[in-house]
């Protein structure tokens, strides 16, 4: 949803109050199994935000994105462009680990997307990076592949996604790790291009 959309957000909606109700959520079935739901953090008026799949162990263990392995090459990469993870906005399409981390089902996805609309719509993020697969299939209307649209802006509704590999990916084949430098060098390039 295109960011022109603020201005019909609930004047009385906010990251805070989007977290708060994630938190307790039981609208999905995955809340019978997770520890903690991740509702997703950073900058709330961040320029990036990043949208992995699903928490994992750890991110369920702590209630928070991104902190187990993936993430600290998430951190890494974004260090390579010079940004902190506090300069941006990270977070899932689904806000609670799936069992054994299967990958989210399309319902859980429809269930829990309107956090996510929401988390957009109040950040308002210049470019979006949906990480792998899901987060692409999700938030770009396609059912290509990450391989073909990776380290390319593709405008969607009046929205910049900026789709990259999964992090996870890169620990599983290591000469994707180089590939993910690169794209993060050209996210960085686009971001430096942009005027606001
Ligand atoms: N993988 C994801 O997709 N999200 C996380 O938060 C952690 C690992
Ligand atoms: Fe609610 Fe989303 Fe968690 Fe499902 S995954 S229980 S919809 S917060």
């Amino acid at each position: 949803m295109a960011c022109g959309k603020r201005m019909f957000t609930q004047v009385e909606d906010s990251i805070e109050k989007v977290a708060g109700e994630v938190t307790v959520c039981t609208k999905c079935r995955l809340c019978s199994t997770r520890k903690h739901a991740v509702p997703g953090e950073g900058m709330t008026t961040a320029r990036l935000m990043f949208v992995g799949e699903a928490p994992g162990e750890q991110e369920d263990n702590q209630g928070r994105p991104f902190v187990g392995a993936a993430g600290k090459l998430l951190t890494e990469l974004l260090e390579s462009i010079g940004l902190r993870r506090g300069d941006v906005y990270i977070t899932n399409i689904v806000k609670c680990r799936p069992p054994n981390n299967r990958p989210p089902r399309k319902d859980e996805a429809q269930t829990c997307g309107p956090y996510l609309e929401r988390q957009i719509a109040l950040i308002c993020p210049r470019i979006i990076c949906p990480m792998g697969n899901s987060a692409i299939h999700e938030l770009m209307q396609t059912e290509d592949s990450v391989t073909k649209l990776h380290g390319v802006p593709f405008e969607v509704d009046s929205i910049t996604y900026f789709p990259l590999y999964h992090p996870a990916a890169a620990l599983y084949t290591f000469s994707l790790k180089k590939v993910m430098e690169e794209d993060f060098r050209k996210l960085s390039a686009l971001l430096n291009s942009l005027t606001d």
